[in-house]
C-alpha cells in the first residue's frame, strides 16, 4: 500500500478519519503530498476496523480494487461505520503484482490488521500456505503474522539484511494495540485529546503533526507512544 493510516482511540466514524479530512486517505489516493515512489493510489483500497470489545472484538474489512475517490457507496456508509481502531490503506501497486482485493491491504489472519506500504522481494520471505494472495506485502503479512507481532521489529531487520532495497514500512492493530515501522519511506503521528493517529503523511495542515524518523518502531496503545530505533 503506498498509503495507510491508523487509529487508536475513541470510537469515532470511519469517515472522520479517512473521508473527510482535507488531505486524508480519498484525496491521498490521487493526490499524495508527500510520496516518493509513485505518483497516486489507484489501485484500491482497504478499510479494517475493530468491533468494540465488549462485543468480541473482531476485526472487520471492506476492500476494493477500484480507487477510493470514486466510491459511492463507502461514501455513503463510512459515517455509520464506528471504531476505536482503525487501520486503512490506498492501494498502488508494485509492478508484477495481481491487482485484486486479495492483494489489497489490510490482510488479517483473524487477530490483527496489517498494511504494508513498499516493495520486498518475494523471494526473500517464507514459504507459506497461509498468505491472502502471491502479492509481495500478503507474503510479508504472513511471515510477520507466523512469527509474532511482538517480534515485528526483529523481522524487519531480518528482511531488511536479506534484502537490502526494501522498503518495509508495516502498520498493524489489534484493536488495543498499534504498532507501525519505517523503514524506506515517510510516517506522521498526530496525538489528539481523544486519540493518536498513524499515517504515511498528516491528512491536514495541523501543526501537532510529528514526523516519525527512519528505522523506528512505534507502538500506541492505552499508556501511550514509544518509538524506538531499528538498528
Ligand atoms: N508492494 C505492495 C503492493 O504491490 C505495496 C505497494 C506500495 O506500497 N506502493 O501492493
Amino acid at each position: 500500500m503506498c498509503r495507510h493510516l491508523g487509529w487508536l482511540g475513541a470510537e469515532v466514524p470511519v469517515s472522520s478519519l479517512v473521508l473527510d479530512p482535507p488531505h486524508g486517505l480519498r484525496v491521498q489516493s490521487y493526490a499524495p503530498r508527500r510520496q516518493k515512489h509513485c505518483l497516486l493510489n489507484a489501485d484500491g483500497w482497504g478499510v479494517g476496523f475493530f468491533d468494540r470489545p465488549s462485543e468480541g472484538g473482531l476485526p472487520r474489512r471492506w476492500r476494493s480494487q477500484a480507487p477510493l475517490w470514486g466510491d459511492v457507496s463507502f461514501d455513503s456508509v463510512a459515517p455509520a461505520l464506528r471504531s476505536h481502531c482503525v487501520v486503512a490503506a490506498v492501494r498502488s501497486a508494485t509492478v508484477g503484482m495481481p491487482i485484486d482485493v486479495s492483494a489489497t491491504a489490510p490482510f488479517t489472519d483473524g487477530q490483527w490488521l496489517l498494511s504494508h506500504n513498499g516493495i520486498v522481494d518475494r523471494a526473500v520471505l517464507p514459504a507459506t500456505s497461509s498468505a491472502e494472495s502471491v502479492c509481495d506485502s500478503a507474503l510479508l503479512a504472513a511471515a510477520i503474522f507466523e512469527r509474532g507481532l511482538d517480534a515485528l521489529g526483529e523481522t524487519i531487520v531480518d528482511v531488511a539484511s536479506a534484502d537490502p532495497s526494501a522498503r518495509l514500512n508495516i502498520l498493524a492493530a489489534n484493536g488495543s494495540r498499534l504498532l507501525a515501522t519505517t523503514w524506506g519511506d515517510t510516517l506522521c503521528i498526530l496525538r489528539r485529546a481523544d486519540g493518536v493517529v498513524v499515517a504515511s503523511e498528516p491528512y491536514d495542515n495541523d501543526s501537532e503533526w510529528e514526523d516519525v524518523p527512519d528505522r523506528h518502531l512505534v507502538e500506541v496503545a492505552a499508556d501511550g507512544v514509544t518509538m524506538t530505533p531499528l538498528d
